[in-house]
């Protein structure tokens, strides 16, 4: 019998499970390592946060997609992939050999050598400990006294948490929210952004009296403060930390080619360029001759030809070459159901744009629900 192992049930591998079922034969066996039952599809984080889902509108149940592919699942993070054995090696102490694997991760959040953050600190990842950290926050501002929020990282997903919590503890507190402000080490918020489009989401900003702060990084994290390198400090009732993608852990010993930052080196066909019966998809990979931003929407957009890789390298057959476009669509929620996106170097804003946001979002969580599965056999 031949093994196929995933891990991680990132945006690609939803697919690949969603799809593998019917295109692989009962001889191979399908095993998926996953610390989580239900994928929370970050998309639709800073609606929940601004409370316009429920956590259930975004959660994918990978246990029902791993019934779909007849897999077995091991409820664990995977720790270590042995290449030479051919072995993953998950934190419960199992070991799941493998004749082709998958590994579609995520990325952690970068915390660098700053004091005090998963103490005092709502770490970005894993997006379940989030969740959680954020409800508490939230109870406690429920209960009044909470003056002020600070989100440490001044990327989209900052900035679109910062309006989202914004605009929830404003609602909750019926008019008198917590001053949050975003702090980034680079000289200003979504430096990547073009100007227009920067501009947009700084004058919002503003109107919602959200302060944002750039230039220097945050070196230690308190209970009630905030120290930045320049010596500046904050009081803060709450820190979300929501900085860049870090590459996981679980390259680091692995002795699977990485790139300089750790994730995992791939080629155009998602193969590890040191092993070739090893693919990578999504944020964890690197493909080191067309680099992409690590964004959702690759993890998206790579799963299909994932999926018909993954069926090729067990049963013998060509590969596909997966090389998206660089373009791509960026929505950003500013709080109230009114969104300002992006596309190439055009921008525009507009509640129109939060409903196609919504719509897109949705739409990508249904692809998965019983009712789409039931409907796709
Ligand atoms: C608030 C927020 C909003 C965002 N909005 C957007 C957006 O609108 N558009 C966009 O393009 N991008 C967005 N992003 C970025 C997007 O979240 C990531 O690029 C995307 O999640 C990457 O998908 P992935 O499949 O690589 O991994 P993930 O979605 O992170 O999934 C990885 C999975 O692997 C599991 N896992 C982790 N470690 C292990 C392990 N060792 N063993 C087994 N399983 C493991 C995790 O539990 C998880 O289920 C947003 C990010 C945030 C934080």
């Amino acid at each position: 019998m031949r093994r196929l192992v995933l891990i991680g049930g990132g945006h690609a591998h939803v697919h690949v499970l969603k799809a593998i079922g019917d295109a692989l034969d009962p001889t191979v066996s399908v095993t998926l390592v996953t610390p989580v039952e239900r994928q929370v599809y970050s998309g639709m984080l800073p609606g929940f946060v601004a409370g316009h889902y429920a956590l259930e509108d975004c959660g994918i149940d990978l246990i029902r997609l791993a019934e779909r592919a007849r897999a077995l699942v091991v409820r664990s993070s995977a720790s270590l992939v042995n290449p030479a054995m051919r072995e993953v090696i998950c934190a419960n102490g199992e070991v799941v050999p493998y004749d082709v694997l998958s590994i579609d991760v995520g990325s952690r959040a970068f915390t660098g050598r700053v004091k005090g953050v998963e103490e005092h600190a709502v770490v970005i990842r894993p997006l379940e400990r989030f969740v959680e950290g954020w409800e508490k926050v939230l109870a406690r501002a429920r209960q009044g006294g909470m003056n002020s929020v600070s989100v440490v990282g001044g990327g989209a997903a900052g900035l679109e948490l910062a309006f989202a919590v914004e605009n929830r503890l404003r609602r909750e507190s019926g008019g008198e929210a917590p001053h949050v402000r975003v702090l980034t080490d680079a000289r200003t918020v979504v430096p990547e952004y073009p100007a227009a489009a920067r501009g947009r989401l700084l004058r919002l900003a503003s109107r919602r009296n959200i302060g944002t702060h750039g230039g220097s990084p945050v070196t230690e994290v308190g209970p009630g403060y905030l120290r930045l390198r320049d010596a500046i400090e904050f009081a803060t009732d709450a820190t979300l930390w929501v900085t860049g993608a870090a590459a996981p852990a679980l390259f680091r010993d692995s002795g699977l080619q990485t790139d300089d930052r750790g994730f995992l080196a791939v080629n155009d066909f998602m193969q590890s360029l040191s092993h070739p019966e090893v693919f990578g998809a999504g944020d964890c990979a690197t493909n080191l001759a067309n680099p992409r931003p690590k964004a959702g929407v690759f993890a998206v957009r790579a799963g299909p030809a994932l999926a018909a890789n993954l069926v090729a390298a067990m049963k013998g057959g060509p590969l596909e070459r997966f090389v998206p476009s660089p373009r791509y669509l960026a929505l950003i929620s500013c709080g109230g159901r009114y969104a300002v996106g992006l596309y190439g170097g055009l921008s525009f804003e507009g509640r129109w744009a939060w409903r196609w946001k919504d719509r897109i979002d949705r739409g990508f969580v249904a692809r998965y629900s019983a009712k789409a599965l039931a409907a796709s056999r």
